[in-house]
């Protein structure tokens, strides 16, 4: 993935995220943290290698020492262009030398590390073997909640992607679906996505009729026709936050069951974002949009969870789901995105994307959630 690195956070604002983690590692009962490329890596010091490649690239933190990010020395140059390089000391290791020998040295030798969970395996297999005492568990295992609340200038970028979504809808409600190909108006989907802002485009499902029954159908060779239900589910990242919406649509006239699943989802999904609220479990959003589901009948048909955290990635934790107790916080920002699945007939999602706010929560999509006719 390429992460980019919002101009709004200062090496200050990644200090104390880093201090944060830390502090949570300890807590845990962890000596620290070890962080490859990926996600983890860009909120906590802004930093991407341009290529994420076998060379180690990792970030060790542990409360009371300063944070190291171990680097190739060939990209040390690009490391210290990132915006929370000055909260960090670079340890750089050239071709030829040992850099879990190098690693090793910052670590202790019989320490429990959280490991970030897209570190390569050949990674986390070097550092076991340079220190056979240590022991690993997956960061989001860990600490699942690190990075789920936001705060005020995450949130704004996440409202910002939203808003660019909901443009990219109000677009490509007007473009012409029967007779395309589902590529084909992804392809329009990903290119609005584009236009609005996204500098990556995660995924654009457009699922038409018997199609839109699996959730995760992409979008394919089929052409859409008069009659389909169609689910459109896109986002990505702008800015460095990530966007995901769904909306259903129809292709001209819609037959009264299709009209009444979709009035149902449309009933859930207003259930779940109404038990948004500070205290509440996470699982409790879940059961609010199943049980409208449920009581009408089609619980069987409802496949998956209701929602998922978004910030730095499109998918990530809290999870909307049953046996998740953890309690929602002022600043989450997570799916709410119940659905209704008919085998070989059609599927309905809808999906906003809600931030837990003092009182309640707040939907950073707000394109109609009624049902909307294309051609
Ligand atoms: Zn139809
Ligand atoms: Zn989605
Ligand atoms: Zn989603």
């Amino acid at each position: 993935m390429t992460g980019t690195t919002p101009a709004s956070f200062t090496a200050d604002d990644y200090k104390a995220r880093m201090e944060r983690a830390a502090r949570q590692a300890a807590d845990a009962g962890l000596a620290g943290l070890l962080v490859a490329p990926g996600p983890d890596l860009v909120w906590l010091t802004g930093y991407t290698p341009t290529a994420v490649t076998e060379r180690l690239t990792l970030l060790v933190l542990a409360a009371g020492r300063d944070p190291v990010l171990v680097v190739p020395t060939l990209e040390a140059p690009d490391a210290e262009h990132a915006a929370g390089a000055p909260a960090l000391t670079l340890r750089d290791w050239t071709d030829g030398k040992d850099p879990y020998a190098a690693t090793a040295a910052l670590l202790d030798a019989d320490g429990r590390y959280g490991i970030s969970d897209n570190t390569w395996a050949l990674h986390l297999l070097g550092l076991q073997q340079a220190l056979p005492g240590t022991s690993y568990a997956a960061l989001t295992e860990a600490l699942p909640m690190l990075r789920a609340v936001k705060d005020a200038a995450e949130l704004d970028l996440l409202a910002a992607a939203g808003a660019a979504a909901d443009a990219a809808f109000e677009e490509i409600r007007g473009v012409a679906f029967a007779g395309r190909r589902e590529a084909d108006v992804a392809a329009d989907l990903a290119a609005l996505l584009r236009r609005s802002g996204h500098s990556q485009v995660d995924f654009t499902i457009v699922a038409s009729g018997p199609n839109g029954a699996n959730p995760h159908h992409e979008a394919g060779d089929r052409v859409v026709g008069r009659g389909d239900m169609v689910v459109l589910d896109f986002g990505g990242l702008k800015d460095g936050y990530g966007s995901d919406t769904s909306r259903t649509v129809h292709v001209g006239e819609p037959t009264d069951e299709e009209r009444r699943v979709h009035d149902l989802v449309r009933e859930a999904q207003e259930a779940g974002f109404r038990a948004v609220r500070p205290g509440a479990a996470c699982q409790d959003v879940d059961r609010a949009a199943r049980a409208v589901i449920a009581g009408a009948g089609y619980g069987e048909y409802f496949i998956h969870r209701t929602g998922h955290g978004i910030g730095v990635t499109t998918h990530e934790p809290p999870y909307m789901i049953e046996g998740e107790e953890r309690p929602l916080v002022p600043g989450m920002c997570f799916s709410v995105e119940p659905g209704v699945y008919l085998p070989g007939r059609f599927g309905v999602r809808i999906e906003d994307i809600v931030a837990v706010t003092g009182d309640g929560g707040r939907r950073l999509n707000n394109t109609t959630r009624e049902m909307v006719i294309v051609d």
